[in-house]
């Protein structure tokens, strides 16, 4: 799986706040990590965290999500 996820990693620059499953953290401007990372549509860095907890739980990489909802993130 792991040489797929560059692929579907986003490229907007106008994403302000993206967890990397990747990294395993939250990342500014996420469209300068060539990793994998998901937007998450939050005005500041607090809310983004809110966001990814909300979304995703106490995961920090994917392979700490459930398979059902990996297929889902890799999906999207
Ligand atoms: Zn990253």
């Amino acid at each position: 799986m792991s040489d797929l996820i560059p692929k579907l990693a986003r490229r907007d620059e106008s994403v302000r706040f993206g967890w990397c499953f990747s990294h395993g953290r939250l990342h500014h401007n996420p469209a300068r990590c060539t990793a994998f990372w998901v937007p998450l549509a939050a005005e500041d860095e607090g809310a983004a965290l809110v966001e990814k907890r909300r979304q995703f739980g106490d995961a920090r990489f994917l392979d700490e999500l459930t398979p059902e909802h990996q297929f889902q993130v890799l999906g999207r």
